[in-house]
C-alpha cells in the first residue's frame, strides 16, 4: 500500500491530483484484500486499469485506488484465460504467437482487458463482447462472481460491470484458428497504422470523447447531411468527430486542453492542462453537440464519474445549470423559446465515489418554434 501517489502518471491525459492510498492488485486475492482494507479503514475505492479512459480530479482522490495488474494468461486450445490487468496489446501478441484470430480488430486499442470488458470497447466493427466467453468479477463486498457472455449485458460501450460496479478480475476469451499468422499480423498492423494516421497519438489523450451517433436515433435531415460519412461500427453511425468539425470546434483550446485538429473527437493535453481544462472543453463540446440537435449526444463515460464529486464539476446542479444556460442563450439568439424539463432531479444517493450519478440523469428539452411545433430533444447528461 502506497500513500499520496500522483494520479497524473496513471492517466493518459497526464492530469489529476494525488490519491491518498494506492495499491497494485496482481491477483484475485490481492483485489479482495484491498477491498477488505478499504472497508475496514472506511476508505472509498476506485478501480484503475490502464488509465486510457480516465480523467482524475485535480484535487486528487480521497480513498484507495486499486490498480488491477493481474496479467497472467494461459491457452487451452482456442480458449484464452487472462487476468484483467493484461494489456490488449499483449493479448494480441499472445494470440499472434498461437496463430489465433478474434482480437486482431483491436490492433492499437490501448488499455487493459478489464477496462475493455467493462466498457465493451470496440473499433473497426469489432467489440470485445464478440469473443468473451465468461468473466470472473468481484463486487465491492469482496464476493467472487462468474458470468457467461449473456449475463454480461453487453451493449454499445456498456456492460453489467459498468452498471453494477463490479471489478473484472479475469476472463475467458473464445478465439478461432482460421487465418495464417502473417494475415493476422497484417490485420492488426493495419489498425495500428490507421490510428497513427488519423489519431493525435503524439499528445496525451484518452481516445474519442463521445460515442458516435447511431443513425437510427438521428433526425432524417441530419442523416442526409452526413450521409457520405456514415460508417458501420458496430452499427450505422455518424462519426461524432464530423459533427464537432462541422460545429467549427476543431483546434478549440481551453487552457492546456485542445480539441484535436487531427481527430476532433479527441481532446488532447497540449501542455500543462489541468483536469478542469479537459472538463471545460468537454462541456463546451457537449453543449455544441446538443446545439447541433443531433438529438442525443451519446456521451461516453470518458470523464468518469467520481470526477464530479470533488473535482472538475462541482455539483450536478451547477453542471446541468451551465449546460442549460448555454442552450437557453443559444436558442434565445435564434428567437426560440426552449421549455426545459429536468427529470430525475432527485438523484438517488450513492455510497461510492466511483459511482456515476450521471448514468441515470437525463435532461429533456422541448423546443418550440413559432408555430408551437414542439420537438423533444432528450439526452443523457452523462
Ligand atoms: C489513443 C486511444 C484510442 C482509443 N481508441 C478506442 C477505441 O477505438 N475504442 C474504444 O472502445 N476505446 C478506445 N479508447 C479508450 C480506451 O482505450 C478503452 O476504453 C479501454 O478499454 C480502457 O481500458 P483501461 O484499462 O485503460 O481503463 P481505465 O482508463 O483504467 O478505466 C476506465 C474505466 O474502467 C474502469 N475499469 C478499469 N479496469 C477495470 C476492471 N478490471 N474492472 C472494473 N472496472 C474497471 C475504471 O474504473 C474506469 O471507470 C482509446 C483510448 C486512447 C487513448
Amino acid at each position: 500500500m502506497e500513500k499520496n501517489i500522483s494520479l497524473a502518471q496513471f492517466s493518459n491525459y497526464k492530469t489529476g491530483g494525488a490519491a491518498d492510498y494506492f495499491v497494485n492488485a496482481g491477483n484475485l486475492e490481492e483485489i479482495k484484500s484491498a477491498l477488505a482494507w478499504a472497508k475496514k479503514n472506511n476508505q472509498k475505492i476506485f478501480v484503475l486499469g490502464g488509465g486510457t479512459n480516465i480523467l482524475f480530479p485535480d484535487e486528487g482522490f480521497r480513498g484507495l485506488v486499486i490498480k488491477i495488474s493481474n496479467s497472467d494468461f494461459s491457452f487451452d486450445n482456442t480458449s484464452l484465460r487472462a487476468g484483467a490487468g493484461i494489456t490488449v496489446s499483449d493479448l494480441i501478441s499472445a494470440c499472434l504467437e498461437k496463430e489465433l484470430t478474434g482480437l486482431e480488430w483491436a490492433g492499437g486499442l490501448p488499455g487493459t482487458l478489464g477496462g475493455a470488458i467493462r466498457g465493451n470497447a470496440g473499433c473497426f466493427g469489432g467489440e470485445i463482447k464478440d469473443i468473451v466467453e465468461s468473466v470472473v468479477a468481484i463486487n465491492h463486498q469482496g464476493e467472487v462472481l462468474k458470468f457467461n457472455n449473456q449475463d454480461c449485458r453487453f451493449s454499445y460501450r456498456h456492460s453489467l460491470f459498468k452498471e453494477e460496479k463490479l471489478i473484472v478480475a479475469e476472463a475467458v476469451l473464445n478465439l478461432k484458428k482460421d487465418l495464417p499468422r502473417e494475415k493476422i499480423a497484417e490485420i492488426a498492423q493495419s489498425r495500428i497504422d490507421y490510428r497513427i494516421k488519423y489519431q493525435p497519438l503524439d499528445w496525451p489523450n484518452c481516445g474519442s470523447v463521445f460515442k458516435n451517433c447511431p443513425v437510427e436515433k438521428v433526425l432524417p435531415q441530419v442523416v442526409e447531411q452526413f450521409k457520405n460519412i456514415i460508417k458501420t461500427d458496430p452499427f450505422p453511425v455518424i462519426p461524432t468527430a464530423a459533427l464537432i468539425h462541422e460545429a467549427g470546434l476543431k483546434g478549440h483550446t481551453i487552457g492546456g486542453a485542445q480539441v484535436s485538429t487531427k481527430h476532433p473527437n479527441f481532446i488532447i493535453n497540449i501542455g500543462n492542462a489541468t483536469s478542469a481544462d479537459m472538463g471545460h472543453t468537454y462541456r463546451k463540446l457537449l453543449c455544441i453537440a446538443f446545439d447541433m440537435a443531433v438529438l442525443r449526444a451519446h456521451l461516453d463515460d470518458k470523464f468518469p464519474r467520481f470526477v464530479y464529486h470533488d473535482g472538475v464539476f462541482e455539483s450536478l446542479d451547477d453542471r446541468k445549470k451551465e449546460i442549460l444556460l448555454t442552450v437557453i442563450h443559444r436558442y434565445a439568439d435564434l428567437g426560440i423559446q426552449p421549455v426545459i424539463t429536468l427529470i430525475d432531479s432527485d438523484l438517488p444517493a450513492r455510497e461510492d465515489p466511483d459511482d456515476s450519478v450521471f448514468d441515470d440523469s437525463e435532461i429533456v428539452l422541448t423546443l418550440h418554434d413559432e408555430n408551437e411545433q414542439g420537438r423533444l430533444f432528450k439526452m443523457r447528461a452523462w
